[in-house]
């Protein structure tokens, strides 16, 4: 089974990074990434350059990409952030929606419902435009404010936000409490209630993000985002670190029979520039490593 990887360093990974990467970096991070076989990457995200500087170079950054070489997600909050963003040259945008109030009302200042009108007035424009529209659940496992998600509400919010005709929900562990039986209980529950193709974001924060990972692509879900190296989290989200490294997780998923098309040792080259780039090793495994023995 093929199983497509969404790199989402070059702005989920990059927004936690105390270092300000300059647009240049960005656009070689990006190419690099397609250069290894990506085909769809966040490159930007437009929201408010305030709350988040290191993003402020959105249009920057797409403005330098070659046209087509990949899928370009670009992140928006609200229609502001659409204006921006259908101004690009991005391929696709992807929402966010807390599954959660209190989180919502932290990281977006308005709460769930609030974020599911967004996005039900934004998708109607962006399928005039012509871009795909994905929303990511964010703390559908658990929440840094609230603890407990209930599984009842996260099918009621993936419902709604479902009808609101987007091309793809993302189920996303913000802030890395997943475990594998609760990826597999959560995800059967989602796609009972919706009909709308699935992606899973796991963190590594306590060592089970690859598991989980594993078992979502075990449960059928063919979309599974990553960051090279490992690098991220959410700058809202309190001791919220560590996407799933691409590179490892490519390791764990090619040795587990699943076609990723990535080139890992072009990955593992990449991981280590972006190290170097941030002054700091970054916490993926397998570039350090390296991939599975040769005889
Ligand atoms: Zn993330």
């Amino acid at each position: 089974m093929t199983i497509t990887i969404v790199e989402v360093g070059p702005r989920d990974g990059l927004q936690n990074e105390a270092v300000v990467v300059d647009t240049h970096t960005k656009v070689e991070f990006i190419n690099r990434c397609v250069a290894a076989g990506v085909q769809r990457i966040e490159a930007a995200s437009f929201v408010n350059p305030k709350r988040v500087p290191q993003m402020a170079d959105g249009e920057a950054v797409l403005e330098r990409l070659t046209p087509d070489a990949a899928s370009y997600i670009g992140l928006v909050l609200n229609e502001r952030g659409f204006d921006r963003a259908v101004n690009t040259q991005v391929d696709e945008v992807n929402l966010v929606v807390m599954v959660t109030d209190t989180f919502s009302q932290k990281n977006q200042g308005m709460t769930t419902q609030e974020a599911m009108a967004a996005v039900a007035a934004i998708a109607p424009r962006a399928k005039q435009a012509g871009l795909p529209v994905s929303v990511t659940l964010s703390a559908s496992f658990g929440c840094p404010y609230e603890g407990e998600v209930a599984v009842s509400r996260l099918v009621d919010v993936a419902t709604q936000v479902a009808d609101a005709g987007i091309d793809e929900l993302a189920i996303a562990d913000t802030i890395g409490v997943a475990v594998p039986r609760d990826v597999q209980r959560r995800l059967s529950a989602v796609a009972d209630a919706v009909d709308v193709p699935l992606r899973v974001h796991v963190h590594n924060t306590r060592n089970t993000g690859y598991a989980s990972a594993l078992a979502a692509a075990d449960a059928g879900v063919t979309v599974l985002d990553a960051s090279l190296g490992g690098i991220g989290g959410c700058p809202f989200a309190p001791r919220a670190t560590g996407n799933i490294a691409t590179e490892d997780l490519v390791f764990a998923l090619e040795r587990s029979g699943y076609d990723t098309g990535l080139d890992l040792d072009a990955l593992c080259l990449a991981s280590e520039w972006l190290g170097e780039r941030l002054g700091r090793p970054t916490p993926g495994l397998v570039a350090k490593a390296g991939g599975f023995p040769p005889a």
